[in-house]
């Protein structure tokens, strides 16, 4: 069981590195996503849940290995409400933490599918963001490291792949709002682990016509990028 009160919680940093904990002795590797990750990056946004990408082979695994540890699973199928109404994402799974928050597990392939299990950092990383008044909670305290998270960069790279993806869709305007939220809050001098120089060559032009506003130049980079 584990060793803090799971339902008097709302998700904080010590219930996060509890799930991921779990998940890892389970023997899955899981990475924090969502708008928890975004709190991370240092972008102030509401905290409804917790979210973990997951090998697309162990999403079984750790949706029982969090029931083990004395999550509840769902009783109330596809048409859960305490699910928002629309998933960015397919859901592999998800669990309750109480009335309120709920846990999502999505697949990797799904969401991070180029994603090296080497371009993962420590949610503690001193790299990241410390907490600042008007922006997201920052890095994680030390003792809670097992918490894993994309390297800025690579989140990057993701979010750029996830918009090419879906960009015919209506989750495209969301995946460009998680980008925005890049060069608002990480793309700044006093955060030392986001560098445009390091993202992929081929990601560079979109990225910096992105930073140039939402142009000419982008939307070709764009469908250049998607035709390819
Ligand atoms: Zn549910």
């Amino acid at each position: 069981m584990p060793d803090i009160c799971i339902q008097a919680q709302s998700p904080g940093d010590k219930l996060v590195a509890t799930i991921s904990k779990t998940l890892t002795s389970a023997g899955v590797p899981n990475i924090l996503w969502g708008n928890y990750l975004l709190t991370v990056y240092g972008v102030p946004t509401i905290v409804g849940g917790v979210a973990f990408v997951v090998p697309d082979d162990l999403t079984e695994t750790a949706s029982s290995s969090l029931r083990k540890a004395g999550f509840a699973g769902c009783t109330h199928g596809s048409g859960c409400p305490f699910l928002t109404a629309y998933q960015r994402l397919p859901l592999a799974a998800h669990l309750h933490i109480n009335d309120e928050f709920v846990i999502s597990i999505y697949r990797k392939s799904d969401a991070l599918w180029e994603l090296s299990w080497s371009d993962l950092i420590s949610a503690s990383d001193p790299r990241l963001p410390s907490a600042v008044l008007g922006r997201g909670r920052g890095r994680f305290r030390p003792e809670c490291d097992i918490v894993q998270v994309p390297h800025p960069v690579r989140y990057c790279e993701a979010l750029i792949l996830l918009l090419c993806r879906d960009h015919c869709s209506r989750s495209a305007n969301y995946w460009m709002a998680m980008l925005s939220y890049i060069l608002e809050y990480m793309d700044v001098d006093e955060t030392h682990v986001f560098d445009e120089n390091s993202l992929g060559e081929e990601y560079q032009p979109f990225y910096h016509a992105l930073k140039g506003g939402i142009g000419h130049g982008c939307i070709v980079f764009w469908t250049n990028f998607v035709g390819t």
